[in-house]
């Protein structure tokens, strides 16, 4: 009865138990799953719209902030913030506002200049004479001319002789007055240009290092800051120059704006009248660099601001900040040539929203994408969560409900199987003195001539039976009623020592019979409070497993202590031995040992169990000693009497 596979169902019951547990959670599992999909799904869509939304928010930011700029473009205010410059194409002209900020212009209004032929005796004396003394004397002459056109040829050349005649000073002064000099060119150069980068030539040949630095650094100025106006090939021409000497690096900014009001005025003029739009947005990329242009035309005139990376980021895109953070996106724009301007296009998985520089009317095509990884946004993951905590209890539910269902049915199914094994062996139990009843007779029967002597084994054999099955009969009706609850004990003041050994030897004359030797051991009166009846049953029960359980070793020791408040009643036999792990299942009724069993040893498994109830009756308790092979010693300990 200990072996796990006979305490468990059919198998056929344990799978349809699996069946019906497995099947509905199987479907249940499968429905959770579905349903969050689907969330996952919704949650997905609403995820796309909130990015799409936020993509048309910004936008929208975007257009506003660039708007108000446009307003100020066409009221034509001259007030224009760092990082940005406005050009005007105006006739065949081109102006900027501030013109400081850009470094050349595509075209620029040319410069009086005074004819060569005004300086022909000077140039004839120095070049063909060279008589610098009175070339020196000519050009000073002119250099005093109220005519600044004549007075910047005559100071150049006049430098240019003192210079030669080693009055290195007198050259660098006669340079400086050149240098500043406004509104007059020489072969097309700004006199003033020509001036300062002069005077820094000679600085360089003369080797003033320090001096030559301060002054280029007055030169670098004046060509970045569009002092002279300037076109690129004159700009160019200057510029690498100044930046050696003065070793700073170019302003990158102003050439930048110079470029692009360049690439502007080709496209003004490439197209034709009629096909201009009055106004745009777009980016603009030169030199690796991308600039945000608004432009507007009026009355013939091309107006653009122009907008410089630094500018478009910190004011533009600052603007619209709030708008980003509020909508927990992050931006990228693209200029024309699908180029970044800001962020990076595609991150991964992250869910994006894109509108086209022409969709937006913007300078840039702009995608926005969603900061939160898809499928997280707060309230879908709270409502997965609480899916999933519900399927868990549901499935643990399911599980200890099942397990609990099994667990019953095993218990049952035990029960059941125990009940018809103990109906099998009462009726084995019965047989045996049945049959030995029913040859004694029968020999009576039909051997008339028997002699008294055989006579007598007869009757007493079947005295033997007969005493068996009263016993049996008696112990199963004791046990019946026991487990009703109907066994009514009767307790008295007995001597426990005439109690033992009255039944050890009612039990000698049967054990003798099959060859067992009983030896009871204990001296002196022990008084205890008894149910004679019952203990002496509970006794017998003890003796008559000793000898069941002791096929090969026939000798059963009885014992009788007294202890302080105790008095033990001890059956020792030297048999098969209980395995530690049914030492206390063989109290349980119906229950029986694996070795008993697989030895064919008869029994009902009711035997242990009457010793209990009628041991705790008597407010007693019964110990176990045993080793497996070597024997066993079932104690019965009960208070003492005085
Ligand atoms: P039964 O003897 O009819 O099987 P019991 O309740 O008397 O039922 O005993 C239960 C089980 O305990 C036995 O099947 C046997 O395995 C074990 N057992 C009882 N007494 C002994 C013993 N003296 N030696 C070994 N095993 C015993």
């Amino acid at each position: 009865m200990f072996s796990k596979g006979t305490a468990l169902p059919p198998r056929s019951l344990t799978a349809l138990i699996i069946g019906i547990t497995v099947v509905p959670l199987a479907t249940l599992l499968w429905l959770g799953w579905r349903l969050l999909e689907q969330d996952r799904i919704l949650e997905n869509q609403q995820a796309r719209q909130r990015v799409e939304l936020a993509a048309d928010l910004v936008v929208a930011a975007l257009q506003r902030v660039l708007s108000s700029s446009e307003q100020r473009l066409a009221a034509g205010g001259d007030q224009w913030p760092e990082g940005t410059v406005v050009v005007t194409f105006r006739g065949g002209l081109v102006e900027a506002s501030p013109k400081e900020r850009v470094a050349y212009l595509p075209v620029v209004k040319p410069l009086r200049e005074a004819p060569d032929s005004t300086f022909a005796r000077g140039d004839e004396l120095e070049f063909r004479k060279r008589d610098q003394t009175a070339a020196i004397q000519v050009f000073r002459e002119l250099a005093r001319s109220p005519d600044p056109a004549v007075r910047a040829g005559a100071l150049l050349r006049l430098a240019r002789n003192l210079f030669s005649a080693g009055r290195f000073h007198e050259a660098l002064a006669a340079y400086a007055s050149l240098s500043e000099m406004e509104g007059v060119a020489i072969s097309g150069v700004p006199a003033g240009l020509i001036g300062r980068y002069a005077r820094c030539k000679l600085l360089e040949e003369t080797k003033r290092g320090t001096d030559l630095r301060s002054e280029a650094m007055l030169l670098g100025t004046g060509l970045h800051t569009g002092r002279w106006a300037l076109t690129a090939p004159v700009y160019w021409l200057y510029a690498g120059d100044a930046a050696r000497w003065t070793g700073s690096p170019r302003e990158r900014q102003a050439e930048l704006f110079g470029e692009a009001a360049g690439a502007l005025w080709e496209r003004w003029n490439s197209m034709p009248p009629g096909k201009r739009a009055p106004s745009g947005r777009e980016s603009l990329t030169v030199d690796g660099q991308t600039l945000a242009v608004l432009w507007q035309i009026s009355a013939g005139s091309f107006r653009a601001l122009l907008a410089a990376p630094g500018f478009v980021k910190s004011q533009w895109l600052e603007a619209v900040a709030p708008v980003i953070k509020e909508q927990r996106i992050l931006l990228g724009l693209r200029d024309s040539e699908g180029k970044s301007v800001l962020g990076t296009f595609g991150t991964g998985e992250a869910l994006s929203a894109t509108r086209s520089a022409s969709e937006a009317a913007l300078p840039w095509s702009v995608a926005a994408w969603s900061v939160d990884p898809p499928g997280q946004g707060r309230a879908f993951v709270l409502r997965r969560q609480l899916l999933i905590a519900g399927f868990v209890l549901l499935v643990s539910v399911a599980l200890v409900a099942s397990f609990l269902i099994f667990r019953a049915v095993s218990r049952e199914y035990a029960v059941a199987r125990l009940q018809s094994d103990f109906v099998a062996a009462v009726s084995h139990e019965f047989r045996t003195p049945l049959t030995a009843l029913r040859q004694f007779t029968d020999m009576l029967r039909e051997h008339g001539d028997l002699t008294d002597d055989r006579r007598r084994i007869c009757y007493d054999a079947q005295s033997r039976a007969t005493d068996r099955l009263t016993r049996l009969v008696e112990s199963l009706l004791d046990f019946g009623r026991m487990e009703a609850g109907a066994r009514p004990y009767v307790f008295g003041r007995r001597n426990c020592r005439e109690l033992v050994d009255r039944v050890v030897a009612d039990f000698r004359g049967e054990a003798q019979a099959a060859g067992y030797q009983i030896e009871f051991h204990g001296n002196g009166s022990a008084w205890i409070e008894a149910d004679g009846e019952a203990l002496s049953r509970a006794i017998w029960n003890l003796l008559d497993n000793a000898v069941k359980y002791s096929p090969d070793h026939r000798t059963v020791e009885v014992g009788l202590s007294r202890g302080e408040a105790t008095v033990s009643i001890s059956v020792r036999d030297r048999g098969i031995g209980v395995p530690a792990h049914e030492r206390t299942a063989i109290f349980a009724k119906f229950q029986r040992g694996d070795e008993a069993r697989t030895r064919g040893i008869k029994g009902t498994g009711i035997g242990l169990a009457m010793v209990e109830h009628i041991v705790k009756a008597h407010r007693g308790r019964v110990e176990l000693e045993s080793e497996p092979g070597k024997g066993s010693t079932f104690t019965i300990v009960l208070p003492a009497e005085e």
